[in-house]
């Protein structure tokens, strides 16, 4: 029978595993029963609804058996199986991404934390670290034949058809042989086999059996002298379970820490980082339930599995009932994930019945009340780490603010968090804390970045005033403020569109008659540009730029930037109605008056400069630079 050859990538890490120096080897073990109770999990799932399963909850079960001659330890579940092709794909191509990436780590930290390698999707390989064969005996959930997968290490492997009586997978193990550093054998010794499974496995809900010997004390028949019974001893083997099974999140407060959750959470989730919050919940009354959710520390798009999304899994009674399910939580909550187990939940629930079952409802209901507590005391206590939250998944909060009509906003308001001219950030509530008396309204300047934001013509009158302005960064922003409305009776005023009420009555006159009188002008550069802009006035808001784009409608500049990388032709035409402020102050202003009188062709030339420079201070595209920069040139 031929050998397969392992992809070159696939062969490097198995290269790695093998010669690992890593001393906290023993892991091994916790990864190889992981799968086995995956694989149990889904056979499990599957009988729900499959009577062919012909197991019942009680049948499930792992297997650690010992053979000390033949030197290997086997992990057997009856899980869901492998095919033949399954075994090839999950076995012997190291495909996923994020083994590479797990390599490039394990290279540069040299091994020293190995403990992670769950999260990268590539824990079956570290049986080599431990076994200098590996053989995998699978048969799958309705398949007649089973299959026999089996490698010495790097230099390939085989798979070959085989006859295999049950459904269910053998992980057979061979340990390498003794050295001087490293007594493999050890790992054939009952004793130390159990306490790897109590120390790393003791949470998983399917029970590990082992054959346990023991001394056992039994009555010979025979009589002492003073007539008392005469004992001797013996040695019986015993089949024993050696996990607890008691899930970590049916567990109370008192007998698991935080940090055990937080660690089952990492391992369970392939998640590298802390999570942000942790939600546990023991409730008892109307709806009995147990609930331990996590706010992810990071993106929940986890580059090393692709299907690492948020979600909480049910469970009735420990019975995996549904997983992932994202109906539980609205949606602005997609991110979290974890478990909830509650006895009064119907085993046979359909995503359909999901969304009208009441229980499920007010268990939602009280969870969501729940992480937003968890989520504002880290807002108050931990900033950063706020931010941090923040950084990651705002946008679902942003979009949950816009859903439904604005239905979920004031339950979602207090949690987000803007960017302000005073180089921090702020929720609405904080930010109108700390206006000053004389301001009466919330300004804010919207922006592809902070810092274009920051350099809008528009916002210098404002900061002069020593208002602070909230920058906003994405078109979702500004449909944010629009579902809010308001914060604390202060409505929201933007300052490139909207009168920013600084004026008084004789300025708004002066300011009126002013542009009558240029009237003629300013027609003239709205004739010399032509294009998009619908109108050309004199700006009441600059100070030292010479000119800025504006917009009217509901339409802002920023929306029709968005629009232009939308996905339609349609979607890409959408314009805002532009308007063109010119200062009056500005030198600019007197050069393009003089050419007005005096040379109409050059008044045009320094029209479309102007307007170029107003959208680009805007932060959008000049149509065709090439042109613009041939008529700055020329006017040396
Ligand atoms: P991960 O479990 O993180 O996906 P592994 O390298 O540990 O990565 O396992 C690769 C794949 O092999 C698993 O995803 C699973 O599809 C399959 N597999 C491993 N062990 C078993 C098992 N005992 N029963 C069924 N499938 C298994």
């Amino acid at each position: 029978m031929s050998k397969k050859q392992f992809k070159a990538e696939s062969k490097r890490l198995l290269d790695l595993m093998i010669n690992s120096i890593y001393t906290n080897k023993e892991i091994f073990l916790r990864e190889i029963i992981s799968n086995a109770s995956d694989a149990i999990d889904k056979l499990c799932y599957l009988s729900l609804t499959d009577d062919s399963v012909g197991l019942n909850r009680d049948d499930f079960r792992i297997d650690i058996l010992v053979n000390k001659d033949e030197r290997t330890i086997t992990v057997r579940d009856n899980g869901i199986g492998m095919t033949l092709e399954e075994a090839e794909s999950n076995l012997g191509v190291i495909a996923k991404s994020g083994s590479f990436q797990f390599k490039g780590e394990m290279e540069s930290a040299k091994a020293e934390d190995l403990s992670i390698i769950g999260q990268f999707g590539v824990g079956f390989y570290s049986a080599f670290m431990v076994a200098d064969q590996v053989t995998v005996r699978s048969r799958k959930f309705g398949e007649e034949k089973g299959v026999e997968w089996k490698s010495a290490g790097a230099d390939g492997y085989t798979v070959t058809p085989v006859e295999k009586e049950t459904v269910g997978t053998d992980v057979i193990m061979h340990l390498k042989a003794d050295t001087e550093e490293e007594i493999f054998g050890s790992y054939l010794e009952v004793w130390k086999l159990k306490a790897l499974i109590k120390k790393y496995s003791d949470y998983v809900r399917w029970p590990i059996k082992m054959d346990v010997q023991h001394q056992e004390r039994f009555e010979t028949g025979e009589k002492n002298d003073d007539g008392s019974p005469k004992y001797e001893y013996r040695m019986v083997t015993e089949n024993e379970t050696i996990n607890s099974m008691v899930p970590i999140w049916q567990r109370s407060k008192s007998e698991v820490t935080d940090d055990d959750c937080i660690q089952w959470y990492k391992e369970k989730n392939r998640d590298r980082k802390d999570p942000c919050a942790l939600v546990r919940v023991n409730a008892e009354g109307a709806v009995s339930y147990k609930a331990m959710l996590f706010v992810p520390g990071e993106q929940n798009e986890n580059v090393f599995s692709g299907d690492n999304k948020g979600g909480v899994t049910l469970y009735s009674n420990g019975v995996m009932i549904m997983e992932k399910c994202d109906k539980l939580l609205h949606d602005y909550f997609d991110f979290v994930k974890g478990v909830v187990d509650s006895p009064d939940l119907s085993l046979n629930i359909s995503r359909e019945i999901l969304q009208h079952d009441r229980q499920l409802r007010i268990i939602g209901q009280n969870l969501e009340k729940r992480i937003k507590g968890e989520l504002e005391k880290l807002l108050k206590e931990d900033r950063p780490k706020y931010q941090e939250f923040f950084k990651n998944f705002g946008a679902d909060l942003k979009v949950g603010i816009c859903d439904e009509y604005g239905r979920y906003k004031d339950f979602l308001r207090d949690l987000l968090i803007f960017y302000t001219s005073e180089d921090r950030q702020v929720t609405l509530k904080e930010y109108v804390e700390a206006m000053p008396e004389s301001q009466k309204v919330i300004y804010y300047a919207t922006a592809a970045s902070v810092k274009q934001a920051m350099s809008l013509p528009q916002c210098e009158q404002v900061r002069n005033r020593g208002f602070e302005l909230i920058y906003l960064t994405s078109p979702l922003d500004e449909m944010v403020l629009e579902n809010l409305r308001d914060q604390d009776g202060k409505s929201f005023c933007n300052v490139v569109t909207d009168d920013l009420g600084f004026e008084t009555e004789e300025e708004k006159k002066a300011a009126e008659e002013r542009d009558i009188e240029n009237k003629e002008l300013l027609d003239f550069v709205k004739e010399a540009v032509g294009g998009d802009l619908s109108k050309v006035r004199l700006s009441r808001k600059l100070s030292t730029q010479a000119c800025c784009l504006t917009s009217e409608g509901p339409l802002t500049l920023e929306m029709e930037r968005y629009f232009r990388h939308g996905p339609s032709e349609e979607m890409r035409k959408v314009r805002a109605t532009r308007v063109l402020e010119l200062n009056p102050e500005h030198r600019a202003m007197q050069a393009l008056k003089e050419a007005f009188e005096t040379d109409k062709e050059k008044a045009k030339k320094l029209s479309r400069i102007l307007y170029v420079l107003a959208e680009m201070t805007a932060g959008m595209d000049v149509e065709d630079p090439a042109e613009f920069a041939a008529q700055v040139a020329e006017l040396f």
